[in-house]
């Protein structure tokens, strides 16, 4: 809702999207490192100290988002390599306790891929998909039961047609949001 002065009145509850600093206790930010207590392989084992295993799935993560595969097709893919080629073999310490074999949850691993920054491609991609997601649901929800369209969605519709294929030409343009020098 927009008040009569053409602003969006806030609400006093309202909180930061991502907490910078807050002591030790990041639990708010979607990001996997602000949620430590529950295992991440690639944020254990930063690139190369894990005798190649992590390097390997690293290089298999990469070549996934070159092909454009979706976030939980690669999710799916680096759990099962996990599992089965790599976690009989992973041991940490958490808290002055040794763990054999930790789990690496779907959850962790999306969160990783997404948020870590270390894959960028598949977070430009994701801005694409949501992008055209929200084209296809806002279309659902235009026309009346009478055949007329109603102005509000219609004008929502287009603006967000507008914004995706500027994305879009600025992609092809000046290639992916990640990849783009400074000028
Ligand atoms: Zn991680």
């Amino acid at each position: 809702m927009i008040d009569e002065d053409g602003c969006i009145p806030t609400e006093e509850s309202l909180g930061p999207l991502y907490s910078w600093f807050q002591g030790d206790d990041t639990s708010d930010n979607l990001a996997c490192s602000s949620s430590p207590n529950a295992f991440c392989f690639f944020c254990h084992f930063v690139p190369g100290n894990s005798g190649g295993a992590d390097a390997d799935l690293r290089a298999h993560c990469r070549t996934l988002i070159d092909q454009k595969k979706e976030v939980h097709t690669i999710v799916s893919s680096v759990a099962r390599i996990y599992d089965r080629d790599i976690r009989p073999m992973v041991k940490v310490v958490s808290n002055g306790v040794e763990i054999k074999a930790p789990q690496w949850s779907k959850r962790k691993i999306a969160l990783h891929l997404i948020t870590s920054g270390e894959f960028e491609g598949l977070f430009d991609q994701l801005q694409s998909k949501i992008f055209q997601t929200m084209i296809l649901r806002l279309q659902e929800k235009v026309v009346r039961s009478d055949g007329s369209i109603s102005d509000g969605p219609r004008r929502a519709l287009l603006s967000t047609m507008r914004e995706y294929n500027t994305f879009k030409q600025q992609w092809l343009s000046e290639g992916p949001p990640s990849k783009r020098t400074k000028r």
